[in-house]
């Protein structure tokens, strides 16, 4: 490098004549410095370890990755947070993802996801996506430590002050739902997801199955039907606009629970509501559908939270046959991948809805706000309350004020992991049949016994 440099000055020399050349070397050696000092401030991270931080504060199961680098003090925290199947994220970690990045610069966030993506060949399942979540947010913490800044000053700064949250108001009677969406208002939610019960039916979103009412099935389990749902949640929406008025958002998840040709009919019949967005009426198994809901109202649809692989989302986004794009962001490989869809949406119309349920957790939280706020076409974002354990594992979760999600100003994600109290709350303590399961959900079934999705 110094011989090319003396090459170089003696070649200015021997152009200019020696004067002016000298003081190109003074500006040039003078910027040198600049850089190198540049570079001091912001030496190249390497990853020393990656471990796996499993807890249940709040009675789901949350896994976050850590990654901790070779410079004393920078680790960064990723959501990974598949909760049905958690434990298996866990080996998938430490087993695969440990040794591949053990070593490697912790600062080359796309290479390191597009290497990770590619390693196990066959890929866009699940569990490795959100193994790879875990890192890829890990990754986006560390540089915003680094940085000094938000991750979403990285993305490129606000395009808002805070993200309009949607909160679930339910109830097993009308009256109940509307009571539950009164006290969101309350509060200032300007939108609001309204889920009905069915008597005697395991509903989505609200438990019909605790009334007295006792549907005779051929199985003993919990029985769900679908038309008795769709008639009894289109007069919920009647009675919604008549006692909250047209001013609230509202917005309802059919959650893949009823059949393709009965969604169509269902989107139609919704229309007169005019819903701020109908969600998952359809299965990712079934989205040629959406072509027909799209050519016959003009319900805005809302899809993807089960979605994993750019083949399910790359169409309804090209051909604008949705219009809010749902996806778990963990579940579709963390933060790097998201940003991408966001800007392919924003070309196509599609806004933004990221899952925000309580099974992802505070730093996947954190994560779906930076995006909120980075990226121009936000739409809503769910919104689930961080209650007091989950607080006291996970400091700095963004704040709630008035029906707006607040970033942390902190740089990174601006949450700190409390890893001794994390351990208070171990995997298998959940309440109910989902301990017994792992974490896992258990079955729903017509009057006849056919499973049902959920
Ligand atoms: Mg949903």
């Amino acid at each position: 490098m110094q011989g090319a440099n003396q090459g170089r000055r003696s070649l200015l020399k021997a152009i200019t004549g020696g004067t002016f050349g000298g003081l190109l070397t003074r500006r040039e050696a003078a910027a040198q410095a600049q850089v190198a000092r540049a570079v001091r401030a912001t030496p190249t991270p390497i990853i020393k370890d990656v471990s796996v931080i499993a807890t249940a504060p709040a009675g789901l199961r949350l896994v976050v990755v850590k990654v901790t680098t070779d410079q004393d003090g920078l680790y960064g925290y990723g959501c990974g947070t598949f909760t049905q199947r958690a434990d298996l994220v866990v080996p998938a970690v430490e087993k695969y993802l440990k040794p591949f990045l053990v070593g490697k610069p912790a600062d080359r966030i796309d290479d390191t996801w597009q290497a990770c993506y590619n390693s196990s060949y066959w890929r866009n399942g699940p569990v490795l996506n959100n193994a790879i979540s875990g890192v890829d947010q890990a990754l986006w913490d560390i540089k915003g430590r680094q940085a000094g800044m938000p991750v979403y000053q990285l993305l490129g700064g606000k395009c808002r002050e805070a993200a309009d949250c949607y909160g679930h108001a339910s109830g097993n009677e009308i009256s109940d739902v509307i009571e539950s969406a009164k006290g969101y208002m309350a509060r200032g939610f300007r939108h609001i997801r309204v889920q009905i019960g069915v008597p005697g039916m395991e509903g989505y979103g609200a438990r019909g199955g605790t009334s007295s009412v006792t549907i005779k099935a051929l199985h003993k389990g919990p029985v769900y039907e679908p038309a008795p749902y769709i008639r009894r949640a289109l007069k919920m929406f009647e009675e919604c606009r008549k006692q909250l008025g047209e001013e609230v958002e509202l917005l309802h998840d059919v959650h893949e629970r009823v059949t393709p040709i009965q969604a169509v009919q269902f989107a139609k019949d919704v229309e007169k509501f005019k819903l701020f967005f109908f969600e998952d009426p359809l299965s990712p198994e079934d989205i040629a559908y959406f072509r027909q809901i799209r050519q016959q109202c003009s319900t805005p649809i809302a899809m993807g939270e089960l979605f994993n692989s750019p083949h399910e989302w790359n169409t309804l986004i090209a051909e604008r046959l949705m219009d809010y794009i749902r996806i778990h962001v963990s579940q579709a490989g963390g933060l790097t991948p998201c940003r991408k869809i966001a800007a392919f949406g924003e070309i196509y119309g599609v806004r933004t809805a990221w899952h925000g349920p309580g099974d992802v957790s505070p730093i996947g939280h954190a994560a779906n706000v930076a995006l909120d706020l980075a990226c121009y076409n936000f739409g809503v974002q769910e919104y689930s309350p961080f209650g007091e354990t989950t607080q006291e594992v996970f400091k700095g979760c963004p704040v709630m004020t008035d029906g707006y999600l607040y970033a942390n100003e902190s740089p990174g994600w601006g949450i700190e992991i409390d890893e001794k109290a994390a351990k208070k709350y171990p995997f298998g303590n959940e309440r109910g049949g989902r301990a017994l399961l792992n974490g896992g959900w258990g079955e729903v079934r017509k009057r006849d016994g056919t499973l049902i999705k959920q």
